[in-house]
Parts: C-alpha cells; structure tokens; sequence
C-alpha cells in the first residue's frame, strides 16, 4: 500500500477526480482516474466499495457507469475521494507517462451548438456580410445547433489528415475538389449524458444536471471552405464531419458546482420549455495554443446559452437521448480579439493574421500543432484541470 502524491499546484487533486480510459503495455482498456501525474485504476482502488466495480470499470469504455445515473455517481464520486486520500494498493498506480489513454465513451449522438454570442455575431459578419443583422432572427430564441458524425470523434494525440472536399469560392467560376485550403478550430466544451431520456419525453432544463455527467475539451475542426460552399440551406455537414478531437479526462459535473456562473443575461426571456430560475454557465479558461504559442484565450463564462438550455432543447421535441451522447457548445469567443476560439474569427477570415512563429499566419498549414487547455477553480480556490486535446495537422490524402 501506498499513499499518492500530489505536486504543488495540480490541477488534479481530490476536488477533480476525472474519469478517463486508459491501457498499458498493450493490454485491456480500463477505466481511470487521475490523481496529481498518477493513474489510478478504478477497479482496483474500488474493490472493497463498490460491489461491482468489476463490471463498471474493467471496462472498455465509461458507458456503463455513465448509464447507472446520478445518485451512482454521487456514491462513486464519494467513494473514490475517500480511496484516493488513504493508502491505496500499488498495483492501482501508475506514472501518467507510462499509459496511453484513450476515448473515455463509446459516442452515441453528437449535437454541435453555436452558444457564444460573440462567435455567432463575428460569424454572421464573415459569412452574410451584406446583412446589417449579424444574428438570424432565431438566435436568441432557441440555442442553434446542427447534428454532427460521432464516428470521427478521436482522442487527443492523433493526427488529423487534412480533408478533401467541393469548394467554390464567390470569384471561382465552378466549383473545385481538392484539400482544403481554409482549415480551422473551433474551441469548445463537450458535454457527455449520462442518462437519457425515453423517446416523446423530455428533459427539463430543471432536470438537466441530474443527466449531464461531465465534461470535456473539444475541437470541432471546421474545413470554412467546405462549410461556406455547403452550408445552404441545410447547415454544416462535410465541412465538419472529417474529424473532432476531445480531451482524454471527463470532469464531472459533480467536480464543478461551485464553478457555476450566471449567464450574462438572456435578453428577450427564453419561452417557458427553456427557461430557468437561475440559469447557471461555467467559469472555465480556455487557452489555445498553435505551434507551441498561446494565440487566444476563450473564457466559457461568455456563453450565452445555458448547458441546461441545450439538453432541454435537444429533447424538447420528444427526441431520444442515450448514455455517451455528447452535446458540445459552440466556438467559444468572448468580446476581445484575443479570446476568439476560432482562427476564421481571430484572423477575420484571414484578413488580419496573427504572428506565429515569427509568421503572418491565417489558417492551418501541414505539420502545425494546435492544443486546447481549460482550467477553472472552486469556491475553495482548488485548481480543476481539464488537461488538453493536442493534433497535428497532416497533409491531405487527395
Ligand atoms: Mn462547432
């Protein structure tokens, strides 16, 4: 037996207890959480807690403990802070370093929201730049989104090939198929169910919380010139669909009350199905890092829309929802020019480029590196990591 330790200043103490899936040495998948640069094996720290932690978590994937529900993940949650502060049997342990990890859920259905409404005004006037409205009129009535491809959901660390595809610029004559010449992020959360909800039934913004599990980091690359060419009347679809990368770690909800915010204010009133007595966001920083330099730091506190708002909209017209859905919340951009979470906006549209490197920059070039970090604090002032998703751009196989 063993006690963890944990280095000034983690982010990963016993305020966070992330989940994630890990394997070592080419063996099985199992689940994990981490405390300080440790791994610790959830199996095994649990063995004498949970009666079948055998089940919940010498598994591939979190799926099966997301489905047990929230007053399972208080019980876990719980029971695992009470582990990982007393000794704890050496074979749970292991140096971060020394494992891979891996997709935390096996996906279900995957919504992309667009919630900042500074992403949404700073888009408006890129893509409609002859309207004098840069929101459509639905904006602030309902939280727009579009469904996306779980499939190509990948973990932090693999490579994203750039993709091909159909563009046709306004001065082209016709439309070209060839490697995108306009790839970009968009740096955003990812909010996991645990629960869902029976088809023709749904969930409240009230009853949100109690089937929200976690969180994770998210990157919802975009192909623009794809997008712009695509885009009408039926929203974003190949332009998006190649690839999203999420952060190994899902912090739970559970970790994060006390870093609940207000919203900056909802301004004409949402209709009853949407609205809330206290309509809570989350003060979580974000950093974007492109080739080893900070270019953007996105402040989720920003975003317009609750999380709540968006599962409640999701299943407001009876739809079904299942365990490893994933919502995520649209480009994170707060007022300034420096917190925008896309490079379409930090560069506006490549008008103004950015230095990297010693380089006028606008959009993705093969072999640049993009990372996306967030933290926030608790009441009480602990640090919550929420680690990174790291990728390398490679070029396109067309
Ligand atoms: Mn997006």
């Amino acid at each position: 037996m063993t006690t963890i330790d944990i280095p000034d200043g983690s982010g990963f103490g016993p305020a966070n207890l992330p989940y994630g899936i890990y394997s070592r040495d080419g063996g099985s998948r199992r689940a994990a959480t981490r405390v300080g640069d440790t791994v610790v094996d959830l199996a095994i720290v649990l063995r004498d807690r949970i009666p079948d932690s055998e089940r919940l978590f010498a598994s591939q994937t979190l799926n099966a403990f997301l489905a047990e529900g929230h007053e399972r993940w208080v019980e876990v949650r719980a029971a695992l802070a009470d582990a990982v502060t007393g000794d704890v049997p050496a074979e749970a342990l292991h140096p971060v370093a020394e494992v891979l990890l891996h997709l935390p859920v096996d996906f279900a259905d995957y919504v992309d929201f667009y919630a900042s409404e500074h992403h949404a005004a700073n888009l408006g006037r890129l893509f409609r730049p002859d309207n004098p409205e840069p929101l459509l009129p639905n904006w602030k009535h309902l939280p727009v989104s579009y469904h996306g491809r779980t499939a190509t959901i990948v973990e932090s660390g693999a490579d994203l090939v750039r993709p091909c595809g159909q563009r046709k610029g306004p001065d082209d004559p016709a439309p070209v198929f060839g490697p995108s010449t306009r790839l970009d992020i968009e740096a955003e959360l990812g909010f996991i169910v645990g629960t869902g909800n029976k088809m023709g039934t749904m969930i409240t913004p009230a009853d949100a919380e109690r089937h929200i599990f976690g969180v994770v980091i998210f990157n919802d690359w975009s192909a623009r010139d794809i997008q712009a060419w695509e885009y009408v009347p039926l929203g974003p679809n190949l332009g998006k669909s190649f690839a999203s990368s999420v952060s190994p770690w899902v912090v739970p909800m559970l970790a994060l009350e006390t870093v609940k915010c207000p919203l900056p204010g909802q301004d004409p009133t949402p209709l009853s199905h949407l609205r809330m007595a206290e309509p809570w966001g989350l003060d979580i920083a974000l950093e974007v890092e492109w080739n080893g330099e900070v270019v953007s730091r996105p402040p989720y506190r920003e975003m317009y829309w609750s999380p709540a708002q968006m599962l409640a909209h999701t299943t407001s017209n009876g739809a079904a929802t299942r365990p490893g859905d994933i919502f995520a919340s649209g480009t994170i951009s707060g007022p300034a020019k420096d917190q925008r979470g896309a490079f379409i906006e930090l560069t506006w549209g490549g008008a103004e480029p950015v230095v990297v490197g010693g380089a006028e920059r606008t959009f993705l070039a093969d072999g640049d590196v993009v990372t996306i970090r967030a933290t926030a604090h608790t009441a009480s002032g602990e640090l919550i990591d929420f680690g990174q998703v790291t990728t390398r751009i490679l070029p396109a196989a067309c």
